[in-house]
C-alpha cells in the first residue's frame, strides 16, 4: 500500500542480489525537483529546460535562466542535476519564434541540438546560464537529438568557451561532463562513433522508438504500434547499454519506459544500472527493483533477445513476475 511506499524514501535502490541501481528523476518544474529531492533520487536525470521557453513570446535571457539552474542544483543539495539544452521543435512548439514555422516534417526537421546550432546567440547564453549554475553543485549537460559525433564535437567546443566566458567574470568553474541523448536510430546504431566524445548518455526511448518503428509518438490512430516492445527496438537498447559499457560511459534511460515499473526486469535484464522517470512512479519502481534479482534476470537476457513478437517479449516479462 502507499504506507510501504513511503517507507521506501529513505532505502537504497539494491536488488535481492545486492546491486545499486540509480534512479534519477526527470524535472521540468521546481515542484518536480523537491519532489525528487523528497524521494531520495539520486539526481535530476532530465532537466527539460525547453518549459522556460514554451507558454511565452520573449526569450529568456541568462539571468533568468541561471536562477532556475541554481535553484534546481541548490534544491537538490549535492546530488547532481542534468540540464537538458532546448528541446524545442517537432512535438515541442513554442511560442518565442524560434521554432521553423512551416517545414514539411518537423520530426525529421530543425529540433533539439539542430536548432540550439542555428541560433548561436540563444545556445551561448543558455550554456553560460547552466555553468553558471554549477558553482552552486554538480551539473552535466545533456544534448538531444544528437545524430552525428560532429555535433557532440561542436556542442563542446561551445560548451568550452561558456566556461571561459564564465570564469572571465571571476566565478571559478570547471566544464561540467558533456552527454548525448541517444534517440535518433543511427546514433543509437553508431554509438561506438558517440561514446568517446562524450562522458555518459542517456537514452530517449520516446524518440527513439518513434523513429525506429516509423510511428508518431503522439498519433493515436497507430493503437499500439507505438511500444517499446518490439525485438527491434529492444535489441538496439543492449547494443547501445553495452557499448556504454565497454567505453566505461554511464548509460541511462531517460523516456517514459523507464518510468514503467512492469518494464524494470526486462531493462535490467539488458544491463541498465540508470533510470531517469518521473518522480509520480518513482517509489513503486524503486519497490520493484528490490524485488529482483538481477543474476537471474541477467542470465535470461539472451532468452529476451530471441523474442519474435510483442507476445513473446510479454511472456518473458509474465515469467519475470512482472506483468
Ligand atoms: C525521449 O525522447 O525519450 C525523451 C526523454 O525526451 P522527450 O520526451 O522530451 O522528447
Ligand atoms: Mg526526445
Amino acid at each position: 500500500g502507499r504506507r510501504d511506499l513511503e517507507r521506501l524514501r529513505s532505502k537504497p535502490t539494491r536488488t535481492l542480489d545486492g546491486v545499486d541501481v540509480a534512479l534519477h528523476a526527470n524535472a521540468e518544474s521546481r515542484e518536480d525537483v523537491a519532489r525528487a529531492h523528497a524521494l531520495g533520487a539520486a539526481g535530476v536525470g532530465l532537466f527539460r529546460t525547453e518549459f522556460l521557453f514554451l507558454q511565452r513570446t520573449e526569450l529568456p535571457d541568462e539571468d533568468e535562466q541561471f536562477q532556475v539552474y541554481r535553484d534546481a542544483v541548490l534544491g537538490m543539495s549535492g546530488r547532481p542535476v542534468t540540464f537538458r539544452t532546448l528541446d524545442l521543435g517537432a512535438d515541442k512548439v513554442d511560442r518565442t519564434g524560434l521554432s521553423l514555422a512551416n517545414e514539411d516534417n518537423p520530426a525529421l526537421g530543425v529540433r533539439g541540438v539542430r536548432l540550439s546550432l542555428l541560433y548561436d546567440h540563444v545556445f551561448d547564453t543558455q550554456l553560460r546560464a547552466i555553468v553558471r549554475a554549477a558553482a552552486y553543485g554538480p551539473v552535466r549537460v545533456l544534448v538531444p537529438m544528437v545524430s552525428c559525433r560532429e555535433e557532440v564535437v561542436l556542442v563542446r567546443r561551445r560548451l568550452r568557451r561558456a566556461v571561459a566566458a564564465v570564469r572571465r567574470r571571476g566565478v571559478a568553474v570547471e566544464a561540467p561532463p558533456l552527454g548525448a541523448m541517444i534517440e535518433v536510430p543511427a546514433a543509437a546504431i553508431g554509438v561506438h562513433g558517440l561514446a568517446d566524445a562524450v562522458d555518459f548518455m542517456s537514452i530517449g526511448t520516446n524518440d527513439l522508438v518513434q523513429y525506429l518503428l516509423a510511428v508518431d509518438r503522439n498519433n493515436d490512430a497507430l493503437g499500439d504500434l507505438y511500444s517499446p516492445l518490439h525485438p527491434g527496438v529492444l535489441r538496439l537498447l543492449a547494443h547501445v547499454i553495452g557499448a556504454g559499457e565497454q567505453h566505461g560511459k554511464p548509460v541511462a534511460v531517460c523516456g517514459e519506459m523507464a518510468g514503467d515499473p512492469r518494464l524494470a526486469p526486462l531493462l535490467l535484464a539488458l544491463g541498465l544500472k540508470e533510470f531517469s522517470l518521473h518522480p509520480s512512479s518513482l517509489l513503486e519502481l524503486r519497490r520493484t527493483i528490490r524485488d529482483c534479482r538481477l543474476g537471474d534476470l541477467r542470465s535470461r537476457a539472451g532468452q529476451l533477445l530471441q523474442a519474435r513478437d510483442r507476445a513473446a517479449i510479454e511472456r518473458w516479462l509474465q515469467a519475470a513476475g512482472s506483468l
